[in-house]
């Protein structure tokens, strides 16, 4: 059975960013990056909008401010990025202060989905050449911690240490690891909202800041803005008993690709559920089968004019005089999404969308689409038995599936405190 010094699973950004920080401070280490795909998956690969201001993406109860800003300064280092311009934020931040509204200045950098797949491929040529083996196309199975061996689709291999970086898709093979290796976890929050869709000059904030952050009261905010050349796409998800659903998400082109003047952002509420609800997680995967039953296998879309009068849209009038842009994810059912959002959660994502028109007038137009599900599940929270995200003897867990990170830059940084655990050890 051949053995490393460390086993990373997963080439996605925590997964990367353990394996560079590895090998730049200890170039003799023997490591083996694992991925079941063929290219590194999530947001590298999809848009790959970078913020490096805490708290984006940082949750509070893994990271201090000191902590974060220690990481994001070497997740500079390696990935380069040239921050975003930012024009006439005082007004919009002044206007949003009155409405209890914060409004985040955050440093932003936007690859794009074309340029996501470059950095990835520029990424792995690196890795390579710093003789870190990779095996792409390989699925980790399982773990057997008592003899510190990974057992995978093709073969048993022996590890000094395992970094598991899942991601959020790996939220089921986690939840197995941490039970073989007799990890305590506990139920995760989970986001749930709609996705916005809208022409540009109905949001047009975007032309000053390109992802604008905004916290609104009841755990509601914005995320994941995308404009120039903006498409809202469904992403397939699979429940235990192995149900689907999909939820929607967006992503842009890079600045080379025609621009189509639209801009579709997510509205996500915050939702902990505590007992005697069990699940969090299943909650909301319920919320989603829930909207594939309305909306006949497919996502719900509404358009404003239609949800303020209490109206369902119909697929016949869905492009008529002021509804006047064709939706970009088509495979969409025109219905009622207030049949299908649980009340609180509805009224707190309408009483943002006012405030939100409020500060940036115009998103409330009647030809503004709303789309649901939007749906963000994390892992269950392992309990960590050190502060480099140690949650067994030699495994580590990083990334959005551990619930370290909720973004490409956290999870790069969850990834090399998971690293310094190991060099410390
Ligand atoms: C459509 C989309 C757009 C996004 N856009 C952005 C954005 O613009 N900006 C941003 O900050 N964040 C974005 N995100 C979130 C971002 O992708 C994640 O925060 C980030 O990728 C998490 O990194 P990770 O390394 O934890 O997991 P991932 O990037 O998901 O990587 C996990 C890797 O593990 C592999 N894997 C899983 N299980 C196994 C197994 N059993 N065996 C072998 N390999 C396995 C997967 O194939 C995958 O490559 C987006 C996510 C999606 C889905």
């Amino acid at each position: 059975m051949d053995t490393y010094d460390c086993i990373i699973v997963g080439t996605g950004p925590a997964g990367l960013g353990a394996a560079f920080h590895l090998s730049a401070n200890r170039s003799d280490l023997r490591l083996l990056l694992i991925d079941k795909e063929r290219l590194s998956t999530g947001g590298l690969r999809h848009d790959c909008k970078m913020n490096f201001t805490y708290p984006v993406g940082f949750p509070a109860d893994s990271w201090t401010r000191e902590q974060a800003e220690h990481y994001l300064e070497l997740v500079v280092q390696h990935l380069n990025p040239s921050f975003m311009n930012k024009t006439g934020l005082e007004t919009y931040q002044r206007r949003a202060e009155r409405l209890d509204v914060r409004l985040l200045d955050i440093r932003q950098y936007h690859l794009g989905t074309d340029g996501g797949l470059r950095l990835i491929k520029s990424l792995m040529t690196e890795i390579e050449r710093r003789g870190i083996e990779v095996s792409l196309g390989e699925t980790v199975v399982g773990a057997e911690p008592a003899d510190r061996r990974i057992v995978t689709n093709r073969r048993d291999i022996g590890y000094g240490n395992l970094i598991l970086a899942p991601g959020r898709g790996g939220f089921r093979f986690l939840q197995t690891a941490m039970k073989k290796a007799g990890v305590h976890y506990q139920d995760n929050i989970v986001d749930i909202g709609i996705r916005i869709e809208t022409r540009e000059e109905r949001y047009p904030i975007i032309r000053d800041y390109y992802d604008p952050k905004f916290y609104f009261p009841g755990l509601v905010r914005t995320f994941c803005t995308n404009s120039g050349s903006a498409y809202v796409v469904k992403e397939r998800y699979e429940t235990r008993e192995g149900r689907h659903y999909y939820s929607v998400n967006g992503h842009a082109y890079s600045n080379s690709r025609k621009k189509n003047g639209l801009v579709n952002f997510a509205l996500l509420k915050t939702v902990t559920l505590t007992a005697p609800l069990a699940s969090g997680q299943e909650f909301a995967e319920m919320l989603g089968c829930q909207a594939m039953l309305l909306g006949g296998d497919r996502p719900i879309m509404q358009r404003v004019g239609d949800f303020r009068v209490g109206k369902r849209s119909k697929a016949e009038t869905f492009c008529d005089d002021l509804f006047d842009f064709q939706p970009t994810l088509a495979d969409c059912a025109a219905g009622d999404i207030s049949l299908a959002v649980p009340g609180k959660i509805m009224r707190n994502i309408w009483r943002s969308m006012k405030l939100l028109d409020t500060v940036v007038p115009g998103v409330l137009h009647p030809g503004t689409i709303m789309y649901y599900p939007e749906v963000k599940l994390y892992a269950n929270k392992p309990s960590f038995i050190d502060d480099y995200f140690r949650a067994a003897e030699h495994i580590y867990l990083v990334g959005d599936g551990a619930g370290t990170s909720r973004g490409i830059t956290a999870a790069w940084a969850s990834g090399m405190r998971a690293a310094d655990g190991i060099l410390s050890s």
